[in-house]
């Protein structure tokens, strides 16, 4: 999808209002929590296998649920987590009905490493692709689905990358890598009253009761990556992820700074998403995003958001390098307790 809540105009002012609330969570957070300023990369994030794991999505055809390429996806992710030594697999298959009422077979899946750990925080992405690429220049296009490179794979791609890296060496924290199905079915007519026909995967998990999970033990917190890997592109504090989830907002923002990627994690609002991090802030797991929601020729989303464009010519492996390593830093210096 995913919808623009607030606009540009809107956010501007939302943003100028709301950096002065994030500053002052830093201060708290900051003398709270004495985060560990230096500037070392943790880990080996490799942003060609990343961009591998990309290619492989996108050789599986459109990833629509229901599909062939679907069905071909899910079983290639649970294959990649179990490859790379995942110390437990949750797989939740399930229906959910579309707003247009098509019934649609779906699978949330959720590996979980150093799983005794009392403390854990959750990284997600979507890994279904959107059916119709219905923002295409080319009505004719409208009607075909998205190759779905970067508005999906690209976040699947990081969170594989960041799996490879908890097999070699185990993080202080409890992490859960959860690849949440069926985001991009929604109803994109209309402005700000279909947002439930959006997100169908976690809506779903939440629905069941969020496993593996009890409600004392959920996640401190969460990190969604969607649209990670756009040719030059930048990320800023998404709206919602600011006001509701500051706490990862910041650590993510400042480790960004920290490691020199603030050319591309920029401490400005950017405007408001609806995508799963919605859903999963009010369900307890307070979530922020990574996405990219304001394009510098768009000011929107990247230009190939919802186009039969989203393929791997867009994808940019420094784009890649610069969320992988930020996050897997912020895992890597993320406190046991
Ligand atoms: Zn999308």
């Amino acid at each position: 999808m995913k919808k623009w809540i607030v606009m540009i105009a809107g956010a501007m002012l939302l943003g100028a209002i709301n950096s002065a609330c994030v500053g002052k969570e830093k201060t708290k957070s900051d003398a709270e929590q004495q985060p560990d300023r230096t500037s070392q990369i943790l880990g080996q994030f490799s942003a060609d296998s990343a961009y591998r794991y990309i290619t492989e999505q996108l050789a599986f055809g459109p990833r629509v649920p229901g599909s062939e390429g679907h069905r071909a996806c899910r079983d290639y992710i649970i294959n990649r987590l179990e490859g790379f030594g995942a110390d437990s697999l949750m797989i939740q298959d399930g229906i959910v009905t579309a707003y247009d009422g098509t019934k649609l077979p779906i699978t949330n899946i959720i590996a979980g490493y150093n799983i005794n750990a009392p403390r854990r925080i959750l990284l997600a992405a979507h890994w279904d692709t959107r059916p119709w690429a219905d923002k295409d220049h080319d009505s004719g296009n409208h009607s075909k689905p998205v190759p779905g490179a970067n508005d999906g794979a690209s976040g699947v791609a990081v969170l594989l990358e960041i799996a490879r890296n908890l097999a070699i060496k185990d993080p202080n924290v409890g992490v859960d890598l959860m690849f949440i199905d069926a985001e991009d079915y929604g109803d994109d007519k209309g402005f700000s009253d279909n947002e439930d026909t959006w997100c169908l995967g976690s809506q779903y998990w939440i629905k069941q009761g969020m496993p593996p999970y009890h409600p004392e033990n959920l996640p401190v917190y969460g990190i969604l990556l969607d649209m990670v890997g756009g040719r030059d592109a930048r990320f800023y504090y998404e709206y919602f992820s600011q006001a509701n989830a500051a706490n990862p907002t910041i650590k993510v923002w400042s480790e960004a700074e920290n490691i020199n990627h603030n050319d591309r994690f920029i401490r400005r609002v950017g405007g408001g998403v609806t995508d799963d991090h919605v859903f999963l802030t009010r369900a307890g797991i307070p979530t922020t995003v990574i996405i990219e929601c304001l394009n510098d020729q768009t000011q929107s989303f990247p230009p190939v958001w919802h186009t039969v464009d989203d393929d791997i010519n867009y994808i940019d492996t420094k784009t890649l390098k610069a969320v992988g390593e930020t996050v897997l830093n912020v895992v890597y210096k993320e406190k046991r307790y």
